[in-house]
């Protein structure tokens, strides 16, 4: 079996099959998974001392779907980096936005990375409907292995059990 290449594959992969998934990661060289998990552990803390909100139960379709999608690019090696150039083969915590899909960047350029070219009301729109609610955004990151994801979406967007609404449970 090849490891999915599309992120609503992949989701789908981790939701149904998770048992799959583990015989795939034994393919993954130890010394690689090991580096992996230390990368994730250092990202895990390093979120926990962020501003925003703290995703710790199951986000939702669209936001799992933008931070599947950005670990795909990075681990493919074809997303837009920071100068650094982070490889998944050598890994570190790596900061994504899911304002800025294919863009991923080390903490010391995350900043600079993910705010550049941005268009001014983007930081008013929805990452997942583009609406600009009248409420303003709730903003947050999820982390995913090595990667943190940060959004900034509305209440409707923001619902951690819209299991209903996507009906995919
Ligand atoms: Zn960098
Ligand atoms: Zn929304």
């Amino acid at each position: 079996m090849q490891f999915p290449t599309d992120a609503a594959e992949l989701d789908r992969l981790i939701r149904e099959h998770p048992e799959r998934l583990a015989e795939l990661a034994e393919y993954t060289p130890s010394w690689l998974g090991d580096q992996l998990r230390s990368a994730a552990r250092d990202s895990h803390r390093a979120a926990s001392h962020l501003p925003g909100e703290h995703v710790h139960a199951e986000p939702p379709r669209w936001l799992r779907l933008a931070a599947l999608a950005a670990l795909l690019t990075f681990a493919e090696g074809t997303a837009t980096t920071c100068r650094c150039r982070p490889r998944i083969d050598r890994p570190q915590p790596i900061i994504a936005a899911a304002w800025m899909p294919g863009t991923v960047a080390c903490r010391r350029h995350a900043i600079e990375v993910l705010t550049e070219g941005v268009p001014d009301d983007a930081d008013t729109r929805c990452d997942a409907c583009g609406v600009v609610p009248p409420g303003g955004l709730h903003t947050g990151q999820v982390v995913l292995g090595p990667m943190i994801l940060f959004y900034a979406a509305c209440a409707e967007c923001r619902t951690w059990t819209d299991s209903e609404r996507e009906g995919t449970r």
